[in-house]
């Protein structure tokens, strides 16, 4: 598999209380958003967390107007953040797409489900019932008629080098996703189980909906990670980001 980082603009809040409580308390930041496309051989074209919907380039607003969490998180978006530009970028559109991995339904994860009509939607069952009618996943953007999803009792091989595994604590049902690439070389996709080298180094989870199950989640991870000599990319990790060859480059 060849794998394409995306870029999909950056979310605007406070350090401390989004990411990492005790290690940048009032500090505001931007924080990547980020998503994946995997490109297979056999010509598979699979994206990993679609982004923030498109509506957030001339309304940042849009998702939380109206609610408390205005105030705490502000999209920051240009069109080139869209994920239908970056996969333009590449000669393809969202109905090129054949699977979409959601990590969970945040919706600087799943905000453009819509955005790709011929895909299969690998989605745990239980982050989809504990996200239904909860106004922390926002429904409009990934519980549509005409959606394709396969909803995954735990850890799936789901083929080609790519396999997905729960690692719930940042949500319930949260998944992160393990992949090969051509070059044999084994990748993790933290999804938001680790935002950031900030929740290891300072041992901090009070971001995530259940702290103590966030940081066993994470530490399983790592040791996968370990056992498999994988590169691990965290979910939102400004310095690493920097750090990462992004789409139209790729890993292979
Ligand atoms: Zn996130």
């Amino acid at each position: 598999m060849r794998l394409y980082p995306l870029p999909l603009g950056e979310l605007c809040c406070d350090k401390g209380k989004v990411l990492s409580p005790g290690a940048g308390d009032g500090v505001r930041t931007h924080i990547p958003i980020v998503g994946y496309l995997g490109v297979t051989k056999a010509g598979r074209r699979i994206v990993v967390d679609t982004g923030m919907h498109r509506r957030h380039v001339d309304d940042p607003d849009a998702t939380w107007r109206g609610t408390d969490a205005v105030t705490e998180l502000t999209p920051v978006m240009r069109v080139q953040d869209t994920v239908d530009y970056r996969l333009a970028e590449l000669g393809l559109r969202g109905a090129d797409i054949t699977d979409v991995i959601n990590t969970h339904f945040h919706f600087d994860h799943a905000g453009n489900n819509d955005a790709f009509p011929n895909a299969t939607f690998h989605v745990q069952r239980s982050h989809y019932q504990a996200a239904t009618d909860n106004p922390s996943f926002p429904n409009q953007y990934w519980r549509l008629p005409g959606l394709d999803y396969s909803l995954l009792d735990g850890e799936a091989d789901l083929g080609d080098g790519l396999l997905v595994f729960p690692t719930p604590g940042h949500a319930p049902g949260h998944q992160s996703v393990a992949l090969r690439l051509d070059s044999g070389q084994n990748m993790i996709l933290c999804g938001d189980a680790i935002y950031e080298e900030d929740n290891l180094r300072y041992d901090t989870w009070g971001g995530h909906a259940d702290p103590p199950q966030a940081r066993q989640s994470a530490m399983a991870l790592l040791e996968r990670g370990r056992d498999l000599n994988a590169v691990v990319l965290y979910g939102h990790d400004a310095g690493q980001w920097q750090t990462v060859r992004k789409s139209p480059n790729w890993y292979e």
